[in-house]
């Protein structure tokens, strides 16, 4: 447009009206913003509370059990016999342990949040994850039964075998902790729709259908779930095998309990019966 263009009476009224339209979306832009911005504020407070009520309401019970339990040993008075000293010893052990994975969640959780979660991919067999977890968890196994199962020929998985160690440890400990004791717990390997399926299955309750699709969310715990946890473990377990393109669900099993599935693209698998790809390279 030059200096000199001078606007119909129609243009002028067109003109006017394409800049309110303007400023109306913008102002309707700036208002759907600013929404976002208090939503966003309100949820980070909301999860900001819950945060600090489990947390602090998870470092209170193991620390009191633990000063008392100090405060028991030590005192001169009571000269406590070997049983009972050992007793102690045990209970400071289990609460040690329990603050030990708090921290580590926490620090999970602020990792994965953080986006500070890089997995170290890696051409991997799953049977070999499957003896670590089977070592780690040696000292349960008079409890609860584990057993582990592979198809034939497993393809090599291009996975962080520490990550997705430390996943399927936090599913099978779910799974000790929340069934009846000598309750078996089956965990296996399988190929199915061109993906390989990671699945613990457990044999106790299950839990409620209305509750599943929450069971991956921040801070879910079941209705009626006894202390001693904080229910952020499953959602970094989700966090975790999705930072290695995998995806991961949870079933009740028609037979009862548990049933969580881990999925492993077939883009992250060799071909069954084949060498990795470096080493075919060669
Ligand atoms: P946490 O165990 O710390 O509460 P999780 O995220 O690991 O947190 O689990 C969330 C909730 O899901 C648990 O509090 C429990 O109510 C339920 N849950 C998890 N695993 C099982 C299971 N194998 N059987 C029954 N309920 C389970």
């Amino acid at each position: 447009l030059s200096q000199e263009t001078v606007f119909t009476l129609d243009e002028e009224s067109l003109l006017a009206n394409f800049c309110s339209q303007i400023a109306a979306a913008i102002e309707r832009e700036r208002f759907n913003e600013h929404r976002h911005q208090v939503e966003l504020a309100e949820t980070s407070e909301k999860l900001y509370k819950t945060l600090l009520n489990a947390v602090s309401h998870e470092f209170r019970t193991p620390l009191s059990v633990i000063s008392g339990a100090i405060e028991t040993l030590t005192d001169a008075a009571l000269s406590l016999q070997e049983p009972s000293r050992h007793e102690l010893l045990q209970e400071i052990q289990r609460a040690a342990s329990r603050l030990h994975r708090l921290v580590e969640n926490l620090l999970d959780m602020s990792r994965l949040d953080s986006g500070r979660i890089h997995p170290k991919l890696e051409w991997c067999e799953i049977g070999d994850v499957f003896s670590a977890l089977y070592r780690r968890f040696e000292p349960d196994l008079s409890s609860h039964p584990l057993k582990f199962s592979t198809m034939d020929q497993v393809p090599l998985i291009f996975i962080d075998p520490g990550l997705l160690e430390q996943a399927l440890a936090h599913i099978i400990q779910n799974a000790i902790r929340y069934t009846p004791a000598e309750s078996g717990i089956e965990i296996s390997a399988q190929l199915a729709d061109s993906q390989l399926h990671l699945t613990v299955l457990d044999h106790g309750a299950g839990i409620p259908e209305d509750a599943l699709p929450h069971l991956f969310e921040k801070f879910f715990r079941v209705a009626g779930t006894g202390s001693g946890g904080t229910g952020l473990g499953l959602s970094i377990c989700k966090g975790m095998i999705e930072s290695m393109h995998g995806t991961i669900t949870a079933t009740n099993a028609p037979g009862g309990g548990l049933c969580v599935t881990i999925r492993m693209p077939v883009e992250t698998m060799t071909p069954i019966l084949k060498a990795p790809p470096d080493e075919l390279d060669q």
